[in-house]
């Protein structure tokens, strides 16, 4: 069996270069482990010569796609054509096939699909593909169209004990391109997430298996292995970037990568930090391994749209709280906000404006709100009638696909546009900001000119 993966990648990439993805590699290795022939093509867009020549050079038998949740459209297009042009039949994998099954399986060329984490039930599935010993139908976690009809199977528990698992394939991904690129190398120490952010689509394999053991994390050595193996592999890696949302939630299992990773690695690193789960504590902990930059996610200023809309568990106090932890022991932090949310209204951006101004961060990355197919946050949006027709290219504009009565879609935009120059004029560096002082200045009666002036001497200088 020859498989051939098509990855979509975002339009801002290098429209031929593959983007790394752990569950991908993951998939990959424990392919190439039972000698099938794996092969990738990248693509930012329907590319109907790359694809043919991707075709022509590997001779795959199928294709394997793990649909990113913004190209869900893009993925429809390239899966029917690459039915209609080349008779392969197509499997997928990954968060569409897991949230939008009966539209995922109902594409004209999908033979199979996985809910779930498909490292240990893709290399079962192809398998059976290949062999007549053991029906696909037999395969946990897989839908499949079977002679008899659809057969949907419940997926098994997901694999408990991540250190039994084999490192992710990178050379798949022509990684060295990558480290070039970027000079920063990619990891993750858990998988799963006890979180339940509403604009996320976790939460469909929280239903899968329920939160009991969902959240599991690698053993220090483990990650710090992959870690050696991957400097070693691909030169030019001057820091590390630790992707998962739980990295820094095991206050004991941090204390020992502090220990460890200094004198194993001691690669400057960046990681995510939930801000309901950081204390001075775990801060120190972080800056003590090494980490120079955390990034965190803060939603919005408003409580309600924070807590009740984006389910975000994190309340204003545990913001104030967990940046300042992470200021005082010496990392930099980067926060992300979002503009045009469900709800949002121009009190609710000025809340964000206000709440981002008190916080100081080093960095503040806006992004405009887009309702992934299959979230709780995308349903509000739907049964509001608030999803316009625009469509999912908007979000790697951006623009806001939302028309909400509370805030238009052009003015969302004008937001994302102006969002810096907001929070320059409020903190007093901007032009207008400038002007405003001087103003303030000429105009001032003398009087109180000078006493002003004095009181910004220094003491003992009067
Ligand atoms: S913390 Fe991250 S991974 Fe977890 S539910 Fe929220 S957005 Fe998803």
């Amino acid at each position: 069996m020859n498989i051939l993966i098509v990855q979509l990648v975002p339009p801002s990439h290098a429209p031929d270069r593959p983007r790394f993805c752990h569950e991908l590699g993951l998939a990959v290795a424990m392919l190439r482990r039972r000698n099938l022939e794996v092969a990738l093509v990248a693509m930012s867009d329907y590319d109907r010569d790359r694809l043919r020549s991707a075709v022509t050079r590997h001779r795959p038998s199928h294709i394997l796609m793990d649909v990113p949740p913004h190209r869900h459209t893009l993925a429809r297009h390239t899966i029917v054509e690459i039915a209609e042009r080349h008779y392969l039949p197509v499997i997928l994998v990954g968060r569409y096939a897991t949230s939008q099954p009966e539209q995922a399986i109902s594409i004209p060329g999908v033979t199979a699909l996985i809910r779930g984490e498909y490292d240990q039930a893709l290399p079962r599935l192809t398998a059976a593909l290949a062999t007549s010993d053991l029906s696909p139908a037999e395969v946990p976690g897989v839908w499949f169209n079977s002679e008899e009809g659809l057969v949907r199977n419940v997926p098994d528990k997901p694999t408990a004990d991540l250190d039994t698992l084999p490192h992710p394939d990178r050379d798949i991904f022509d990684y060295g391109r990558t480290v070039s690129a970027e000079h920063e190398a990619a990891f993750r120490a858990t998988r799963g997430c006890l979180n339940w952010c509403a604009h996320c689509l976790n939460d469909w394999y929280i239903e899968l298996y329920g939160r009991d053991g969902y959240l599991r994390r690698r053993s220090v050595d483990h990650l710090l292995a992959e870690i050696s193996a991957v400097v070693e592999r691909y030169q030019g890696i001057q820091g590390i970037v630790f992707e998962d949302h739980a990295f820094a939630t095991d206050a004991e299992w941090l204390a020992r990568f502090a220990e460890e990773y200094p004198r194993r690695c001691g690669l400057p690193f960046r990681c995510r930090v939930c801000l309901n789960a950081v204390g001075q504590h775990t801060a120190e902990l972080l800056a003590r391994a090494g980490c120079r930059q955390v990034d965190v996610q803060i939603g919005s200023g408003s409580n309600f749209i924070r807590e009740e809309v984006l389910t975000l568990r994190t309340s204003h106090n545990q913001i104030l709280n967990g940046v300042s932890s992470m200021k005082r022991a010496g990392l930099a932090v980067r926060g992300m906000v979002f503009i045009g949310v469900p709800y949002e209204s121009e009190v609710s951006v000025e809340e964000t404006l206000d709440l981002v101004t008190a916080l100081k961060l080093d960095e503040v990355v806006p992004r405009i709100f887009f309702p992934i197919a299959g979230t709780r946050a995308a349903e509000v949006c739907a049964e509001n009638g608030w999803i316009s027709g625009r469509g999912e290219e908007c979000f790697y504009v951006p623009r806001s696909v939302l028309e909400m009565p509370s805030l238009p879609a052009e003015r969302i935009d004008e937001i994302f546009h102006r969002f810096h120059a907001l929070l320059r004029s409020r903190s007093g560096h901007s032009l207008a900001a400038w002007w405003r002082r001087i103003r303030k200045l000429a105009t001032q009666p003398l009087h109180t000119f000078g006493r002003s002036r004095r009181r910004q001497r220094p003491r003992g200088h009067q």
